[in-house]
């Protein structure tokens, strides 16, 4: 076998796997029809790209890897991108070189390939078994129309086998490779979702909070909108803590996420800010909506009995700052942080189990 033509073809096949993973991430037989068709398009123009390189048997006979992309197409896509990647190799087969009875046959092992990969792929077996089904049937597949085809049962198998070899060697290479993006794919989503999010409550945490509000300002500076911020902070939750212990507080932490995540519009961001200090980011609110929502939570919060475990049920109250960029107070990001704050503080400062306004005076 043309072992330099199987390298130059192997680095091919590497390639376009990356290039294609980077423009068609995240498909699979659950993504929309047209990210399907998309993922098939691909594919089946990579068939085409690795049918024009092929790989020169010793005897002269060419053969290539153009059922690989077909079988990562149906892993993917499902029958949809199988479906559109075979009918494209089968047209640019049929265009490229004279139709005959070679193109015939070639015609017959892609729409049975084809149709071997559906089905393996559509399978509830381990994606490893898949591959090495997949293999398996194209190895099938082309061993018996090799020998149908060439009389002479040395030669017919001598083909075979380097077939075989090469198939084995390129379904095992993409494999790898694709696990191995499938891989750092879903290690970036959870390293992406870790230095988002909070870990016990789910809610964003103060970097996020950090990025959002920013955000926020300038698309209320760009659209002349209101933007409000509410910041909440559970009253003497020290003495929770003391009292029922560490883990009754990260239970009251969690359920005060869950009441303001309740509590506000599906527009509304919710963030613990650090310890026990959480905010809500109101883009396009006034300040009498979010003094509002403010009391709102406020008599949730108090409403609430929070159940620890069998024998300990216990309330606890929020005191609440609220802040409010409009025309009437126009003022950076950092001024609305610190008049949230300041009422958060006056709050605190009145007794507590309260909301409060920072009312400037000049
Ligand atoms: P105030 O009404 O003035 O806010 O009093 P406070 O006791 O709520 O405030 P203080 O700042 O004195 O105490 C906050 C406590 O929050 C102290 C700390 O142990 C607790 N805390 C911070 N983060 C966590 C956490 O992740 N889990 C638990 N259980 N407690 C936490
Ligand atoms: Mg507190
Ligand atoms: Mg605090």
């Amino acid at each position: 076998m043309g072992l330099k033509d199987f390298f130059i073809d192997f680095c091919i096949l590497c390639t376009g796997i990356f290039l294609i993973h980077h423009f068609n991430t995240k498909m699979s037989s659950e993504s929309s029809i047209r990210k399907r068709i998309r993922g098939g398009v691909l594919h089946g123009l990579f068939g085409v790209l690795l049918m024009k390189f092929g790989i020169q048997l010793n005897d002269g006979l060419l053969i290539d890897l153009r059922t690989i992309p077909m079988m990562i197409a149906a892993y993917v896509g499902g029958w949809v991108s199988i479906l559109v990647a075979t009918i494209i190799i089968i047209i640019c087969r049929l265009t490229f070189y004279p139709i005959s009875y070679s193109s015939l046959i070639n015609v017959v092992v892609l729409t049975l390939s084809a149709t071997a990969f559906t089905l393996i792929t559509s399978s509830s077996m381990k994606v490893k078994k898949k591959w090495i089904l997949m293999a398996l049937s194209f190895i099938i597949i082309i061993g018996s129309i090799i020998q149908a085809i060439i009389p002479d049962f040395t030669k017919a198998s001598i083909i075979f086998v380097q077939y075989a070899f090469a198939i084995v060697c390129a379904t095992y290479g993409t494999y790898q490779l694709k696990s191995y993006l499938w891989r750092i794919d879903d290690n970036y989503e959870k390293l992406t979702e870790f230095a988002q999010r909070d870990f016990l409550t789910g809610l964003n945490n103060a970097r996020t909070f950090d990025v959002v509000i920013n955000s926020a300002y300038v698309t209320a500076i760009e659209r002349q909108d209101e933007l409000s911020l509410i910041i909440i902070d559970i009253d003497y939750f020290k003495q929770v803590n003391d009292t029922y212990g560490h883990p009754a507080g990260d239970e009251v932490l969690k359920e005060i996420g869950r009441i303001l995540i309740q509590s506000c519009r599906s527009e509304d961001i919710v963030s613990r800010n650090g310890g026990e200090e959480f905010s809500i980011i109101m883009p396009a609110c006034d300040s009498t909506s979010a003094k509002k929502s403010a009391e709102r939570i406020r008599q949730s919060v108090e409403q609430s009995v929070f159940k620890i475990n069998k024998d300990v049920e216990l309330q606890v109250t929020v005191s609440i700052g609220y802040s409010t960029l409009n025309q009437k107070n126009m003022i950076s990001v950092g001024q609305l942080i610190h008049q949230a704050d300041e009422g958060l503080y006056m709050a605190k400062q009145t007794g507590r189990n309260r909301i409060s306004r920072y009312l400037h005076t000049v």
